[in-house]
């Protein structure tokens, strides 16, 4: 960190600035460069210090501070070059390409066990389903809760299927500890800090969506906040932002697929289906998305869409699952192939 002051400063400022400075630990060297002071501050380590640029910037007499501004650190390039996440049976975020398929909620044993049933014979290896829903009308159907997560608990069991499912309390994580192989953290909830800190206690890895408000730096702090607390085993999912089109549901940020992988080492997915709202949309998404450089993508997808009880209208049918699960492999393999021909010289 390089902080200049104006000329003229009175040394009883430097020296309070400094002091501050060295408070938080920084080694700090002084010079003298055409009538101005100047403090070269230096720490061993690299996390940031909002609070004390703050303190810097509120002097009168300081006309420039040049420090590294990223509000994050531990999920930076800087601090890893790539994280690999193992889930078990064969599945790994980081290399290669996962699919996540199931319904919006679950509804009945009967049901979950049939889509399990069917999005495993295709090759799936995660099944999605909430039991606990976040609704924007309170008079919208909020999930089965305990019961669908014994419901959850059979169709793991008999399928051998990993478990995505989202928790929306801080109590809920308790909840799903034994039955969730992945703990989704909604969109709404990115900025639910008490429950990022909880699930950043556990070791279950973490899904967390990119709210629809926030930006790119936001998400990553949010990611900061559970791997602060020890839990480093997170994946990113981007959903879609709010912008004035009004014909999809959200507008899914391709772009932030390569943008957060220049600046993470995180594992970054998609999710077309709540960024489009409507499944003649979800499998060119879902391609668009694996040839970017995601690392998996997550499909709302039924035996009956058009009978599921939330989100009918963008969940796919096993049948188009069965499909773009074909197609998501080809171009999976020819970005990799890609990727291992045209090496940077
Ligand atoms: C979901 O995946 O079930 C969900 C509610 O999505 P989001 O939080 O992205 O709206
Ligand atoms: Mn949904």
């Amino acid at each position: 960190m390089i902080v200049v002051f104006q000329k003229q400063t009175p040394e009883a400022e430097v020296n309070r600035i400094t002091e501050i400075v060295k408070g938080w630990g920084f080694s700090v060297l002084q010079k003298e460069l055409n009538g101005r002071t100047i403090l070269l501050c230096e720490h061993a380590q690299k996390t940031p210090y909002p609070d004390l640029i703050s303190a810097i910037k509120a002097s009168a007499y300081v006309e420039s501070i040049t420090y590294n501004s990223k509000p994050y650190h531990l999920v930076s390039k800087e601090n890893k070059e790539k994280s690999l996440l193992e889930i078990g049976g064969g599945v790994q975020f980081g290399e290669g390409f996962e699919i996540i398929a199931g319904p919006c909620t679950i509804e009945s044993y009967e049901s979950l066990s049939e889509i399990a049933k069917q999005v495993k014979n295709i090759g799936v290896k995660l099944l999605r389903g909430g039991v606990f829903k976040p609704t924007t009308s309170p008079y919208s159907y909020s999930g089965l809760g305990e019961e669908g997560i014994q419901i959850l608990k059979a169709v793991k069991n008999e399928s051998g299927l990993k478990i995505v499912t989202e928790a929306l309390h801080v109590s809920h994580v308790e909840m799903l500890s034994d039955v969730a192989d992945v703990i989704q953290i909604g969109a709404r909830n990115m900025q639910n800090f008490e429950l990022l800190k909880q699930v950043g206690k556990i070791r279950i890895p973490v899904l967390l969506k990119r709210h629809f408000g926030c930006t790119i730096e936001e998400w990553l702090c949010s990611a900061e906040y559970i791997y602060s607390e020890g839990n480093e085993n997170i994946i990113l999912c981007e959903r879609g932002v709010r912008t004035f089109e009004k014909s999809t549901r959200s507008t899914l940020d391709i772009s932030a697929i390569p943008l957060v992988k220049s600046l993470s080492h995180l594992p970054v997915i998609t999710d077309p289906s709540h960024s489009a709202g409507d499944r003649s949309l979800v499998s060119a998404l879902a391609l668009a998305s694996c040839a970017c450089g995601a690392d998996g993508v997550m499909l709302e997808t039924h035996v009956s869409p058009e009978v599921s009880v939330k989100d009918g209208a963008q969940t796919i049918s096993t049948g188009e699952l069965r499909d773009l699960y074909r197609k998501l492999m080809a171009i999976s393999s020819i970005v990799k192939e890609a990727n291992q021909v045209f090496q940077p010289l």
